[in-house]
Formats: structure tokens, sequence, C-alpha cells
């Protein structure tokens, strides 16, 4: 990849594509804004800096009890960018896992839903690359994730579908058995 813009080079940009809109990036009302917006930037942007080695680095339990049931994180608020018209992508996204020997506090399942998010994404991707990350870290029995979302690339641009929602599923190891399929989908329903 080509070397990192600065941060001027970044508000340089964005006055670009203000005047592109037709504005003035010099109104004074709005002369601070490509400083703001290249530091929301940063925000939506931020899952690039977390790799997996940093997702190693989180916390596992040993699995001492010999739970052998499903844990589920349902309804994970999901925020993030269509790499496709840059627009945001917003959901709820469901999670679930079977452990072998190692557990995970509930925190770091939403900071993996996070870190996969924080970047220009596919649902279809991001549906997957939730279920691998989650992998790395349990080496679980198996791996479910449910995404539920609405794209604004076509609420409020395009077609106008204001009502459609995107549903993705992706599941690995033992739901990919008919019998844990239903009983995830059945839980994330209730
Ligand atoms: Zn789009």
């Amino acid at each position: 990849m080509s070397k990192k813009p600065s941060q001027e080079e970044a508000e340089q940009a964005v006055r670009t594509l203000i005047k592109w809109a037709g504005d003035n990036p010099d109104r004074k009302e709005i002369i601070d804004t490509p400083a703001r917006v290249v530091k929301s930037y940063k925000e939506f942007f931020s899952g690039y800096e977390k790799d997996d080695q940093y997702i190693k680095t989180f916390k596992v339990f040993e699995n001492n009890s010999n739970y052998d049931e499903m844990i589920l994180l349902h309804n994970i608020r999901m925020e993030s960018v269509c790499e496709h018209h840059m627009v945001p992508i917003i959901g709820y996204v469901s999670v679930a896992y079977y452990p072998d020997k190692k557990i995970i506090g509930l925190s770091k399942l939403a900071r993996i839903v996070d870190i996969c998010s924080k970047k220009l994404q596919l649902q279809e991707r991001l549906t997957v690359e939730i279920a691998q990350k989650i992998e790395l870290v349990t080496e679980p029995l198996g791996v479910a994730v449910f995404i539920n979302s609405s794209h604004q690339c076509m609420t409020t641009r395009g077609v106008h579908k204001t009502d459609a929602s995107m549903q993705t599923t992706y599941m690995t190891g033992k739901f990919k058995q008919q019998e844990y399929k239903q009983e995830f989908l059945n839980n994330i329903k209730k």
C-alpha cells in the first residue's frame, strides 16, 4: 500500500469534496469541518490498526466448568461503512460459539465486532470476518454470526428503499449441523 497521507493532505481532500459539493471550504462556519471530518474518519476506520496479533492478546479463560452449551451475545450494535459508496451500514450482530477449552469475556466479542466493522466493508465479508476472529481467539467447536442491517447507500440514495434490511449468516464447525444451526436461529428470533 502507498504511504499514508498526512493529516494536512487528508484535510485538503475534504476541502476538495466540499468544493465538489458546491460549497466554499473557506466559509467561516465550516472552516474547521475538514479537521473534524478527518478526526471522525480516525474513529470510523479504527479497525485497520487492530490486526490479528492484537486480537490474539485478548484474555481467554479456561473452560474449567466444561460448559458445553451455546454462548450467545445477541443484538450487538454495529456501525460500519459500505466500501462501494462510503456511507454507513448500521445494524445489529448476534454471535454465538460452542466453547471447547477456552471461553472469552462477552465484551471481547463486542470488541471483535467493532474491530471488524470499523473499516470499509461488505456485509458478506464482515459476517465471515467476525466468525474468523472469534475462532482465532477461542478455538471453539463452532461459531455462528448473524447480521441484520440497513445500508444507507440504499436508503438515502440510489433506489431509496428505506425499509429494506439485509440479513446475512455464517456458521462454522458444529453450527453446520442442522440441529445447532436451528437452535441458534431460534434463539436470535426471540
Ligand atoms: Zn453501498
